[in-house]
């Protein structure tokens, strides 16, 4: 198997968490957690309804550390781990946001979107928000309404706006 090409600069602390979910070592998920429920929380309380946002927030964390070992993967370990999470946390959010409305609305459940390939991966997009994006990328990121909104709630889960 190739092995990715790794970032120098990279935080040995977001290399470690990584691999320690990818190995399922112990403690790694919790490590995880951390990282993301500040996120989530941003999140959703910039989304959802106040008496909703906690029951958002548990059910995003859910569906994430469901899918950790596929998201660890997915990392091209180019942009810091915490704007990859972030970017994928929007991505998340959004999704049951919508289904979380829909459920209440219908009173079904509603299956969640298939990936959309039309669009630059999360990995893509976090190297965009730190500025280290392909060309391709950076041209689809400034034209693309729907990517603008996910780097716009990624900047929401990071704090920066
Ligand atoms: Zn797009």
């Amino acid at each position: 198997m190739a092995v990715a090409p790794r970032n120098p600069k990279l935080d040995p602390a977001d290399e470690a968490l990584a691999d320690g979910i990818l190995a399922d070592e112990q403690g790694a998920q919790d490590a995880l957690t951390q990282r993301l429920r500040p996120m989530l929380e941003r999140l959703c309380a910039r989304l959802a309804d106040p008496d909703d946002a906690d029951d958002l927030v548990a059910l995003v964390l859910y569906q994430i550390l469901q899918a950790e070992a596929r998201l660890m993967s997915a990392w091209d370990r180019r942009s810091p781990l915490d704007v990859y999470l972030a970017v994928a946390s929007a991505r998340s959010c959004v999704e049951e946001h919508r289904r979380f409305q829909i459920i209440r609305a219908v009173g079904v459940d509603t299956p969640r979107p298939e990936a959309d390939t039309d669009h630059p991966c999360e990995a893509d997009l976090a190297r965009w928000l730190s500025s280290c994006a392909d060309p391709a990328v950076a041209a689809h990121a400034e034209r693309c309404r729907r990517c603008a909104r996910r780097v716009a709630l990624a900047r929401c889960a990071l704090g920066e706006e």
